[in-house]
């Protein structure tokens, strides 16, 4: 499948009756995908069979999670018996595991859900099998990396830009945590001359996702990502913007590859091809020849490239989570 094409096939959901597919159930796996707006969850083996549900994340923890552990419990007693869980979660989040606060969403402004436990709430529901907790964008990393646009690479970054902005590192095949995690859409970038919009970053105004995010494009235009005229100036300082951040990404991290995800690189009435053919020239621009490889030149359609998951990368990142941590366990 091309990684440059947006219609991507939806996946359809398929059932699979009890006592057929023995392979099948022994992977059987649910996936978490916990965002500020919404929660998806889902059952299943990968991203061709998989049953969801969608449930509002609102802003009572206690509420949501218990939706969506009954959930995950139901379709158990529908497919048969889940062997682990997978959590991607909208953050910061506390990645520690020797941390008391170990799979809290620790300073989200999202009210109610400051200082959550998520990992616990799901834990007690499934105390007999593994849950496994990481960023919602590591788990789309790791899903893009069994499924989609990354497979057979160790080194990569998955970003997305929408409300917010997160990166996802995947570094030696491991998603990377080191002190806290990532949390490069924060990153500060130099401004285009003349441009003084202060950006809409409640810690720094005109980080990257002051500029970019979704929130950043309707308050400097007036206007949503998916509404801008294609010929709009909004774009090309998106465009510019963007690839600053990743020449900062390239430079620091070395990806063999970005994966651009969310609903902004979608490029609403401009499209995601001509979008993507934008950043990769505008990286080309910001990199100056300085960084060399084959990837950086004639590559560079291969490097910088949208989800091969689509929409599906966060759900299925969360399944991937808890297939990784069966892999573990052999
Ligand atoms: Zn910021």
């Amino acid at each position: 499948m091309s990684h440059n094409k947006w219609d991507i096939m939806k996946k359809q959901s398929s059932l699979i009756t009890g006592g057929e597919c023995d392979m099948s159930e022994k992977l059987l796996a649910g996936g978490i995908e916990a965002g500020g707006t919404k929660i998806v969850c889902a059952v299943g083996t990968g991203p061709d069979d998989l049953t969801r549900a969608v449930f509002q994340s609102g802003s009572d923890p206690d509420a949501a999670m218990r939706e969506v552990t009954d959930w995950l419990r139901a379709e158990q007693g529908r497919r048969g018996t889940l062997r682990a869980v997978g959590i991607g979660s909208f953050g910061p989040v506390d990645l520690d595991p020797a941390s008391p606060k170990y799979g809290f969403i620790t300073s989200t402004p999202k009210p109610g859900w400051r200082d959550a436990d998520v990992l616990g709430r799901v834990r007690r529901a499934f105390p007999e099998i593994p849950v496994a907790f990481d960023t919602d964008v590591n788990a789309a990393a790791l899903g893009e990396r069994r499924w989609g646009a990354a497979k057979g690479l160790d080194d990569f970054v998955y970003i997305t830009i929408g409300t917010g902005i997160g990166a996802g590192v995947v570094a030696g095949g491991r998603p990377l945590h080191g002190l806290v995690h990532p949390e490069a859409g924060h990153m500060r970038i130099p401004r285009v001359p003349g441009d003084d919009f202060p950006g809409v970053c409640p810690y720094h105004g005109d980080c990257w996702e002051g500029l970019c995010s979704g929130p950043a494009i309707k308050s400097r235009t007036g206007f949503a990502a998916t509404e801008i005229p294609p010929d709009s100036e909004a774009w090309r300082l998106h465009a510019r913007y963007t690839a600053l951040a990743l020449g900062n990404i390239i430079c620091a991290l070395s990806p063999r590859r970005i994966i651009l995800g969310g609903s902004v690189p979608k490029g609403g009435l401009l499209g995601g091809e001509r979008f993507f053919a934008m950043v990769r020239a505008e990286v080309q621009d910001v990199l100056n020849g300085y960084v060399v490889s084959p990837a950086l030149e004639q590559g560079i359609g291969e490097f910088i490239v949208p989800p091969g998951l689509g929409d599906d990368a966060g759900v299925c990142g969360a399944l991937s989570l808890a297939l990784d941590e069966l892999d573990r366990a052999g």
